[in-house]
This record gives C-alpha cells, sequence and structure tokens, in this order.
C-alpha cells in the first residue's frame, strides 16, 4: 500500500487545507504521513496573528484546523524553521512531496523619501504587534498623535484604521496582544485617515467590511458623498457593473448618507490620493499627497498636493513572501508554474498567488495543488522523514505540546472574560 510523506510548510490556512485536501484523497490504496512544519512554536498563521482581534467570527475557522490536526497521519513540527533548522534540499530528499504554505509576511514599500522616519510603520509589523506575534512584540508603536494615516484602500487597511479609531474597551473582550491593548487605551488618536490612491470603483475593500463601518459603536465614518457619486457616474457609463462593485459602491454611499453619531473619534476615507513625500525631523510629522483625478478611465496625477499633518502612518499596501535558501521571489511569490515550483516541491496560499483572497480562497487553491501532486507522485521514498533531520536536542512543539499551550491561553482568557490571552513570548511558549 503506497504511503506517501508530505511535508507541508506552515501552519496557516493554507498549510491545512492543503492537510485537509490530501486527507479528503486518502483511499485504502493511497494513504499520507502529513507533517506539518512551522517556524513559530504555534500554528494557525494569519488566524492568530493577522486576523483582525474585533473578528473573532472569522478565527473560528480555527476549529476546522483541529479537526484536521487529530486525523491519523498528520503531525505538527513548530518551532522548526524553513532554511535554519531545515533545509529545503534536506526535506526534498525525504519527503514525496514538499509543500511550501509560507505566506506573504514581508510589507511592501512605497518608495518615496521619508518612509524610514520614526512611526512610518507597515501594517506587517503592526498588525502583527496588535495580535501578538512574539518576532513583534518589541515593535516601537507611538500612538502620541491626534491623527493617524493608513495608505492603501484594502482590507488590512480597513482593520488597521478601525484597530486604531475604535475605543479601546471594545477590544477588552478579545484576544488582541496584551501590551498593545495597554498601549492603545493610553492613545491619543481620535481620527484616522485612509488614503487609497485610486478611485472609490478601484478600491480594493470589500463590502461586508464597508457594510461594517457605520455599525461602529464609538466611531463616525466619513467618506466624501460626491467621489462615490462621480464613481457611480463612471462605472455606470461603462455599461454592465460588476456585482461586487456595485455592492461596494452602495456600501460607501451608505457609509456617507448615515447619520453620524457626533462622536470624537472618526475614521475617514479618502481617494485619489497618492503618497509624495513623508516629513519629520527623526519621526514623521506630515505626509504630503498628489491629488489623483479619473480622466477616461485611467487614474492620472494632477499638478494639486495635499498634506496631513500626522505622527503616525501605516502603510497597508500588500505584502511579499519571504525568502528562503534555494526559493525563487518573482514578483514577490515563490517562482511556479500552477503551484509547481520545481522537482518535487509545490507552493500554494499567498506564496503562490500572491496577498489576494480571503481565508476560504485557500482551501481551492490547495485542492488544485494537492491534485498536482497525486498526478506527478512516483514510488513513495524510502526515507525516515523529518526526526533525521533535526540536530538533536532540538525542541519540537508537536500537537499535544501545542494543545497544552492553547489551552492554558485559553484558560487565562476565560478568567478574565477573553478569548484567550496570547503567550507572547517564545520562550514561555517553549516552556509551557
Ligand atoms: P489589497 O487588497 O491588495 O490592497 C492593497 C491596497 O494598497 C490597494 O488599495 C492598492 O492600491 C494599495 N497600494 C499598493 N501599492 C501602493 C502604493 N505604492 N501607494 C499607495 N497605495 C498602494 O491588500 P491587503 O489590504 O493587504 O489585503 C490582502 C488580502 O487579504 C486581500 O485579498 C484582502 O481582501 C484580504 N483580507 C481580508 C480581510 C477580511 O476579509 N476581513 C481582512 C484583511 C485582509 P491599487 O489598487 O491602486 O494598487
Amino acid at each position: 500500500m503506497p504511503n506517501y510523506k508530505i511535508a507541508i510548510v506552515g501552519a496557516g490556512p493554507a498549510g491545512y487545507f492543503t492537510a485537509q485536501a490530501l486527507q479528503k484523497l486518502q483511499t485504502n490504496d493511497l494513504t499520507f504521513v502529513i507533517d506539518m512544519i512551522e517556524r513559530l512554536p504555534t500554528p494557525w498563521g494569519l488566524v492568530r496573528s493577522g486576523v483582525a482581534p474585533d473578528h473573532q467570527k472569522i478565527k473560528t475557522v480555527s476549529k476546522v484546523f483541529e479537526k484536521i490536526a487529530k486525523e491519523s497521519g498528520f503531525r505538527l513540527f513548530a518551532n522548526v524553521e524553513l532554511g535554519k533548522d531545515i533545509s529545503l534540499k534536506d526535506l526534498r530528499d525525504q519527503y514525496d512531496a514538499v509543500v511550501l504554505a509560507t505566506g506573504a509576511a514581508v510589507g511592501r514599500k512605497l518608495g518615496i523619501p521619508g518612509e524610514d522616519l520614526k512611526n512610518v510603520l507597515s501594517a506587517a509589523d503592526f498588525v502583527s504587534w496588535y495580535n501578538a506575534h512574539p518576532d513583534f512584540a518589541n515593535v516601537e508603536v507611538d500612538l502620541n498623535t491626534d491623527t493617524a494615516v493608513v495608505i492603501g484602500a484594502g482590507n488590512v487597511a480597513m482593520d488597521v484604521a478601525r484597530i486604531l479609531a475604535i475605543d479601546p474597551s471594545e477590544l477588552d473582550a478579545t484576544d488582541v496582544a496584551e501590551h498593545a491593548l495597554t498601549k492603545l487605551k493610553q492613545s491619543r488618536i481620535r481620527q484616522v485617515i485612509i488614503c487609497g490612491r485610486r478611485a472609490p470603483e478601484h478600491a480594493a475593500f470589500t463590502a461586508p467590511e464597508l457594510r461594517d463601518l457605520p455599525k461602529l459603536e464609538n466611531t463616525d465614518v466619513y467618506i466624501d458623498a460626491d467621489q462615490i457619486k462621480q464613481a457611480a457616474s463612471r462605472i455606470e457609463q461603462l455599461g454592465e457593473i460588476e456585482k461586487d462593485l456595485k455592492n461596494n459602491l452602495e456600501a460607501m454611499r451608505l457609509i456617507a448618507m448615515y447619520d453620524k453619531k457626533g462622536v470624537v473619534r472618526r475614521l475617514r476615507i479618502k481617494f485619489l490620493a497618492a503618497p509624495k513625500e513623508i516629513k519629520g525631523n527623526g519621526k514623521v510629522e506630515e505626509v504630503i499627497f498628489t491629488i489623483n483625478k479619473v480622466k477616461d478611465s485611467k487614474v492620472i496625477a494632477t499638478d494639486k498636493v495635499f498634506s496631513i499633518k500626522t505622527g503616525l502612518i501605516i502603510t497597508a499596501i500588500g505584502y511579499d513572501a519571504v525568502e528562503y535558501p534555494g526559493i525563487k521571489i518573482t514578483n514577490g511569490r515563490i517562482a511556479n508554474i500552477a503551484g509547481h515550483v520545481e522537482n518535487n516541491v509545490y507552493v500554494t496560499g499567498w506564496a503562490k498567488r500572491g496577498p489576494t483572497g480571503v481565508i476560504g480562497t485557500n482551501k481551492s487553491d490547495s485542492a488544485d495543488v494537492v491534485d498536482l501532486i497525486i498526478k506527478n507522485l512516483k514510488e513513495p521514498k524510502k526515507s525516515e522523514g523529518i526526526r533525521v533531520l533535526l540536530k538533536p536536542g532540538h525542541q519540537v512543539i508537536d500537537q499535544t505540546g501545542w494543545e497544552k499551550i492553547n489551552a492554558s491561553e485559553v484558560i487565562s482568557g476565560e478568567l478574565v472574560g477573553k478569548p484567550r490571552i496570547k503567550e507572547v513570548d517564545r520562550k514561555r511558549l517553549l516552556n509551557k
């Protein structure tokens, strides 16, 4: 009975859905040993360290991950880093197939003057900071300013803006990092401005996220009604309108129209504002934007500029895949053809297609890659797998170890009315 060894690198949604797709295709004649390798001591990837803490419902997908992990043949090897503790070549030699589900964790750069000033942060760092990612617990975040600017018009920009704009007490009953909650409670920020470089019809927000904005309890959300009207009229002239776009514009129209509560916390969404320069003396003080316009369906720069005085800028303009020795990155992704990297190495999720789509998008993506793997499988390798690759004494967190961490976090949370209190310290995570 062929029993194939598959290594999945990265314990985020794409990794788990790959494992699930393999499990679904198992038969009496085709079985898999699935080793999931994760560089952190904890699994769940962006579900743990990306999804916004005020979106707890999205995190319930972790129940699916735990079910996948309980299936026989599945093993977790957390606290094992590709390129450091284990090489791609070794994995390739030991396993019948290696699937890289390593995501896209590097925040893209704006490439404008002043980007390196203090308190200009990438969402990659800021989101990981408020979500208790052990590597980002010490990111310096200064919230001692009345206005924060978020650059980008996608859902990550919206997550970040919401976290900065809501009353922090709304995060009390969430799993936000304790260090972030303390800082947010001292925050002087009362206005957050999201700036998109193109027009409302080009925004990457999705309608459900937009529809939630007027429901914020302690924050008023503003959007320019004229800009939305002009966008609607432009797309009407183009003929048939895509449903998602129609929903987005309608959600934006409702934001412009709804009755504001008159509270001090404000979130503004501005369009056609392209960042040009960030100014400040050591630390950010101001950001200059070029005003763009739409002409013949194209977004072009005008010669007009405007500026916003701000002490904090978060850039949420997309991510690139992390580079590992032996892996080529092209256009921010691991170079691949339909998920095939080379020999018996495959890629899935954001590392494969770039940082697009919601958690569920990884399901079909991973199922396609698994079909390809199965098509290419040869005779099962006679090898020993990961154990022979790790240095003696290397501390692995296996599924039982993770379940202990998980239970301890949940119990500490329950005592204070939170879903969990995340441990941010690597050493303590390893000693749980
Ligand atoms: P995204 O959706 O691709 O949005 C990136 C934004 O950055 C776009 O508005 C883009 O504008 C802008 N941008 C790129 N380069 C720029 C530059 N140099 N200057 C100014 N603006 C620039 O990426 P994301 O927000 O990181 O989200 C990644 C994926 O995760 C998306 O699929 C998103 O829907 C998903 N996500 C979903 C949720 C949720 O469901 N609640 C939450 C978070 C993330 P252009 O369009 O002009 O390039």
